[in-house]
């Protein structure tokens, strides 16, 4: 009976988490599929406190026995470890800025694949105990074990080193190592052998020999494999870790025979999954490629020299030009979340939409450091959906624009991506902002974006740049059209 709720209250809580997903699709019920998230995860967390694994005696079948001094005990424990996890969590989340949260979400993604090899290791040990004591064959446990810390320990290097390129203290250009490509496919074929021998090794000190050896190798191999993928690919990077920590989480699931872990793991793995393919689509990079660590990246220059003669025009100017203007592009990037300007633009586009101007957004795929960060950062500025456009929706109207304001975007506005085959950014799709009228790009220098590119759209004859932080400019815009 017991046992029955517990299997109802984990069915609920996957429902839960798919209607969660589904909420997250679309901007507009965003906020509720927060919400079935939540209470899926407080479900789950309460159904797996009572659960067998954890629950020592028949408690499953009978509701009476947590009270019992050892249960009561465990849960002692738990609760502290949640209670402690919980407030540096809640004060992590209520600390981050929006600039942030790639960085936090990467670190996040380590603790995943730090989990998946603890509790693989863990597996390892109660099912080697196991065999000892009643015997049997345990192949399938092993394969599970030896799965999930593979998964893990890659995904945990992985993403320390997607978190500190994030952060700015590892250099987001590409590590170019000889021969790279053969290092990670040697760590891949040495990681299967190693599988090999830890299943059919003698006893479980041999195995375990094994086992630390391949976990040594995954870790370089996720160190390796993510140093080695640069600038423009990593929001590749950052949606396949979190696939990946998705399938840590699945592989774990199977370890402790918790069904719930398993269909969890498998919707993060799956979804992280395709948000991998649509960020390949929209970089138009094959999925591969970029997993291999940039293939095809080799020849490319990084180039940052300056190339011409640029124009500049200050707020009063841009405001003016922006009375003078029937149509109105914004193209926001990552400086705009820096400079946290989504206020004062949303203040903008209603004085502009007041006056019959035809005002609308374009949304670069990956504008910004996290897929749907510019779409977040305008949510919360109240800018209504139906002007925020994605870039296939709105790149075909940039002839008929009379002015663009390209807010804090760099490399998503870079045309040497059509017009120079050996750019690292070559062939990615980008917003064809040079086709209008004027162009005003709204940054704090001439320096390069993450990509580490130079940017030929700052020298064309209809380009301005204003410079200064995006907020204040913007500001002093605002002051200027009144
Ligand atoms: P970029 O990173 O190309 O450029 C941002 C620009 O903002 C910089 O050139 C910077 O110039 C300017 N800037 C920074 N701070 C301010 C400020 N306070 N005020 C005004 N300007 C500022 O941004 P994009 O959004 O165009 O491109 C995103 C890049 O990030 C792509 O290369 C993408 O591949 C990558 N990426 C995206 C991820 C995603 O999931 N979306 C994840 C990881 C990487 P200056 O210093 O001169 O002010």
């Amino acid at each position: 009976m017991f046992h029955g709720l517990i299997t109802v209250a984990y069915i609920v809580a996957a429902l839960l988490f798919i209607l969660s997903l589904a909420g997250l699709s679309k901007q507009e019920s965003a906020k509720k599929g927060n919400i079935f998230g939540i209470v899926g995860m407080i479900i789950a967390l309460l159904a797996t406190l009572v659960s067998a694994g954890v629950i020592k005696g028949s408690a499953t079948e009978y509701a009476g026995y947590f009270l019992e001094t050892e249960n009561l005990r465990i849960f002692g424990y738990i609760l502290v470890a949640m209670v402690v996890g919980g407030l540096i969590g809640v004060r992590l989340a209520l600390k981050v800025e929006m600039t942030g949260m790639p960085e936090l979400v990467a670190c996040l993604h380590s603790f995943v694949g730090l989990a998946a090899v603890l509790v693989g290791y863990n597996s390892f040990f109660k099912t080697s105990l196991e065999a000892a004591v009643h015997g049997g064959s345990v192949t399938l446990e092993l394969t599970e074990v030896f799965l999930g810390v593979f998964i893990g320990a890659v995904t945990f290097t992985g993403s320390i080193i997607a978190f500190g390129k994030l952060r700015g203290i590892i250099s987001s250009s590409a590590l170019s190592l000889p021969g790279k490509h053969w290092w990670n496919l040697l760590a891949i074929v040495a990681s299967v052998v190693l599988m090999g021998f830890f299943l059919s090794a003698q006893g479980a000190s041999d195995s375990l020999v094994f086992l630390i050896v391949m976990t040594v190798i995954a870790f370089v191999l996720g160190l390796h494999m993510v140093s080695s993928i640069g600038g423009a690919d990593m929001p590749v990077v950052i949606s396949m870790l979190n696939s990946y920590s998705g399938w840590a989480t699945a592989a774990a699931g199977f370890m402790l025979s918790n069904d719930l872990l398993i269909v969890t793991g498998a919707l993060v793995g799956s979804s992280g999954a395709i948000l991998s393919y649509i960020m390949c689509k929209a970089m138009n990079r094959s999925f591969i490629s970029v997993i291999a660590g940039g293939f095809g990246n080799e020849g490319a220059a990084v180039s940052t020299e300056e190339e011409g003669e640029y124009r500049e025009m200050n707020p009063e100017e841009v405001a003016e030009a922006l009375k003078q203007s029937e149509s109105v592009v914004i193209v926001p990037g990552y400086g705009m979340a820096v400079a946290q300007a989504q206020y004062p633009v949303a203040d903008i586009t209603r004085r502009l939409k007041e006056k019959g101007v035809n005002v609308r957004f374009a949304i670069h795929p990956v504008a910004g450091r996290l897929p749907g960060h510019m779409n977040v950062l305008l949510a919360e500025a109240k800018v209504p959906y139906d002007i925020v456009l994605e870039m296939d929706e709105i790149n075909e109207d940039f002839p008929g624009t009379d002015t663009v304001l390209v807010i804090g975007a760099n490399d998503t506005v870079n045309p040497s991506a059509q017009d120079d085959p050996s750019s690292p950014i070559a062939g990615m799709p980008v917003l064809e902002v040079w086709k209008a009228n004027t162009v005003v790009i709204f940054k704090r220098s001439m320096n390069a974006g993450y990509a580490g590119v130079g940017n030929p759209l700052f020298y064309k004859e209809n380009s301005y740049m204003c410079f200064g932080d995006a907020k204040a400019t913007v500001d002093k815009i605002l002051l200027a059209m009144q």
